[in-house]
């Protein structure tokens, strides 16, 4: 069995070469390291079955042998990185995706497109279930990445439709966890960051806004149980349990025993006020369902950023 995964080198990405190698899988991992690094699977790179290639799924011509599955990790993620690269998040997800999918269809492969929570947009619906089709802004500032994933998600269906290729949609709702960058932008590395260097915790608008956020490690298992499940429609994955960015804020202060005092900075534009995903799906069909709690996987993550990243 071997894989290929594009943006192996990023935060999900390097955890599911990992978790792959863990389970006998061979891992092909490409990345442009763009918003990926080299350090994130410096530690892979000895084990048998482990190979990584600097490619632009944008610009893929050829890849040495064929491969099984294809989980589709390749874009920057953080509002942070899209708004600084908005024309390589639109080309990484139009072209990058048709690339990977026409690599798929020579090869019969199960292609397994990470989308995200980002196809809601500013929510109308809570919790968001798969068949609410979203409420975005097609010409804002997050529209790149919004609807690059809405894209994707179109074409992944138009190769299923068309060519009869296996396909999958993962809509993946907020992740964190070790191997997120310090200065990645997104609220949980920010919040530990802050704490750690003794710096005021930006809180965004009034902070009243909520996420639901899942642990890295429960967020690989379902990708894994999703490219064997043969459902091309869209699932999301995330974790339920829905917090506001000041309980966050509150919870990361206390477990890092910071006493900074927040700074209230203005909303960015388009910044959605609830987010929490309905896992039904998941659970039905993946018989999954997330495992740690957020203040279990924020020890893990705060003991990470503590001993410095790699
Ligand atoms: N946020 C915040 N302080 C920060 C970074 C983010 O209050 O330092 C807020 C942001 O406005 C959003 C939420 O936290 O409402 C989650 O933001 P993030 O960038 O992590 O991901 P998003 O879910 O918006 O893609």
């Amino acid at each position: 069995m071997r894989a290929l995964v594009a943006g192996g080198a990023g935060f999900i990405g390097s955890h599911l070469c990992e978790f792959l190698l863990d389970r006998g899988i061979e891992v092909l991992c490409l990345d442009n390291l763009v918003t990926g690094s080299r350090a994130n699977v410096r530690h892979l790179l000895g084990r048998d079955g482990f190979k990584f290639l600097k490619r632009d799924i944008a610009r893929l011509k050829t890849i040495p042998g064929s491969s099984d599955v294809v989980f589709n990790l390749a874009s920057p993620a953080s509002p942070r990185d899209y708004l600084a690269l908005p024309l390589q998040t639109l080309e990484t997800g139009a072209t990058g995706t048709r690339n990977l999918l026409e690599l798929c269809r020579r090869q019969r492969s199960v292609f397994v497109m990470a989308s995200t929570s980002e196809v809601y947009g500013d929510p109308t619906k809570h919790p968001q279930r798969e068949d609410y089709w979203g409420n975005v802004n097609p010409v804002g500032f997050r529209s790149v990445y919004d609807e690059a994933k809405r894209y994707a998600e179109a074409l992944t269906m138009a190769y299923h439709r068309t060519h009869g290729l296996p396909t999958r949609i993962a809509r993946i709702f907020n992740t964190y966890g070790p191997r997120m960058k310090v200065d990645d932008g997104r609220v949980v590395p920010n919040l530990i960051s802050q704490s750690l260097a003794g710096q005021p915790l930006t809180i965004y608008g009034s902070g009243r806004q909520t996420r639901s956020f899942c642990y890295v490690s429960d967020m690989v298992e379902a990708l894994f149980r999703l490219a064997g499940c043969p459902d091309p429609m869209p699932v999301n994955l995330g974790n339920p349990e829905e917090f506001s960015v000041l309980r966050i804020a509150r919870i990361v202060r206390r477990l890092t025993g910071s006493k900074n005092p927040f700074e209230f900075r203005p909303l960015p534009e388009d910044d959605p006020r609830r987010r929490r995903p309905d896992i039904a799906r998941a659970r039905r069909l993946l018989k999954w369902k997330p495992r740690v709690r957020l203040e279990q996987g924020l020890e893990r993550t705060i003991d990470w950023f503590r001993a410095g990243p790699a």
